[in-house]
């Protein structure tokens, strides 16, 4: 499963595109990493065009290639990996979330960081990604063990996937012994460093609400201070009753002149408790976040697992209605691999698209297209890359993953209803025109 050989590819020859007649297939020429050509597709033996250069697609599906918006890089595989067998989970509530990662994290080094990490990057890229917003947590705990790792393993796979770091305050920044002020300087350190591209921060952990408030305060002052994007846990509840804290987000944002100062892209996950909004609510939201470069993204195997409420009732955001309805930029993502958080799932991004199918009950070709976005062109957006799009457009990013090899011509995918419906397994992903073997 290691992608670690590559070849340079001048011409695909021979595709299936999103936005084209299933029946047609197409040829795209490919120059300094981007699409420099569409054309129908021409027989090799009439043009000329074989060569080491050229992929031959054999007729399948290739599509923009897909994106973590959303990614723990450095508490993933906690319950595979054996150094941390005996932290199994027993009660499966949030607490013991915390509970066993806390735990975990006094345990991390850089060997296993960097062997849990490297395993994420590595598949993920086997399904196809080739972009990911990687978080890694940044406290007294930990200290700068994950940034560290999370840095290597940027620099390691820069030829086959671009690693954004979001340095992450997954513990209180006002809260706690001394008030937060170890994980404040922490985070101050981090924003130094090189390749650091993103704060975060969870304003929920708080003790209270003027905490949260000062937690907002202070990362949002250092986001634009640092000249980073900005990346919120956000409203991580059911609980009807409690006030939504975007507001306060926004007016914090305002008060702080972020566009004028020069902020950057903002991104918030989670917002189970915006599941109790409105239309009133969201087409309020949606005005007063109008000159804000904001996305949300939702993360449903994440809250699914971990949030109820007290009548047992679920809840998570519905992305693409957001969408669709009231057009928010938004995508959907994995958010945990392999721990007390999420146990179940993979490093498939297009999983959640295909789980959204019944989750949010999007079932059209339209709805189909939006949740395939949702885990590519859209979470590229939401993390502040630049865009792909379904209808691959000369200039865009020569950054795709081919649906599938091995299977029967009858049974290949042919359109992204069918990837979302049922993902294949067979990928080929290229980044930057580069194709990766697996
Ligand atoms: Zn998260």
């Amino acid at each position: 499963m290691s992608a670690t050989t590559s070849l340079s590819a001048r011409k695909i020859a021979g595709v299936r595109l999103p936005s084209q007649s299933p029946s047609s297939l197409w040829d795209l020429t490919l120059a300094h990493g981007k699409i420099e050509s569409l054309h129908p597709h021409a027989d090799p033996k009439s043009d000329g065009s074989r060569g080491h250069d050229v992929l031959d697609a054999h007729e399948c599906l290739l599509a923009p290639s897909l994106c973590h918006a959303h990614i723990h890089l450095d508490k993933c595989f906690l319950l595979q990996d054996p150094k941390f067998s005996d932290l199994q989970i027993v009660d499966g509530d949030f607490k013991e979330a915390m509970s066993l990662t806390t735990q975990a994290k006094q345990r991390f080094e850089e060997d296993d960081l960097m062997r849990r990490g490297r395993r994420l990057i590595e598949e993920s890229v086997a399904y196809g990604v080739t972009a990911m917003r990687a978080f890694v947590e940044v406290d007294g705990d930990v200290g700068m063990k994950c940034l560290d790792a999370g840095l290597k393993l940027k620099e390691e796979f820069k030829a086959r996937c671009h690693v954004q770091i979001c340095a992450f305050a997954q513990l209180p920044l006002f809260s706690g012994s001394d008030d937060g002020e170890t994980v404040r300087e922490s985070m101050l350190q981090a924003a130094e460093r090189d390749g650091v591209d993103v704060l975060g921060s969870t304003p929920y952990v708080e003790q209270d609400n003027s905490k949260m408030d000062k937690n907002i305060d202070w990362i949002i002052q250092t986001a634009l201070k640092y000249k980073k994007m900005l990346d919120l846990h956000l409203d991580y509840h059911l609980d009807e009753s409690m006030p939504p804290f975007v507001w306060k987000v926004l007016i914090t944002l305002k008060t702080h002149e972020w566009q004028k100062n020069g902020g950057h892209q903002i991104t918030f996950g989670h917002c189970t408790r915006l599941t109790y909004f409105t239309p009133n609510e969201w087409e309020r939201l949606k005005m007063e976040m109008v000159d804000l470069p904001i996305a949300f993204v939702g993360l449903p195997t994440s809250d699914l697992f971990m949030m109820r409420t007290p009548e047992n009732y679920r809840g998570t955001m519905n992305v693409p209605r957001i969408i669709q309805d009231h057009g928010f930029e938004a995508a959907i993502a994995v958010n945990n691999i392999g721990n007390a958080f999420t146990p179940q799932g993979n490093c498939d991004p297009l999983a959640i698209a295909s789980l959204g199918v019944g989750v949010y009950q999007a079932g059209t070709k339209k709805d189909a297209e939006v949740l395939y976005e949702c885990v590519s062109s859209r979470a590229r957006e939401a993390i502040g890359l630049p865009a792909t799009s379904l209808s691959l457009k000369v200039g865009e990013p020569a950054d795709f993953v081919i649906f599938e090899k091995g299977v029967p011509a009858w049974r290949g995918r042919k359109a992204i209803t069918e990837v979302v419906y049922d993902p294949p397994p067979g990928r080929t992903t290229i980044y930057r025109g580069s194709v990766l073997s697996k």
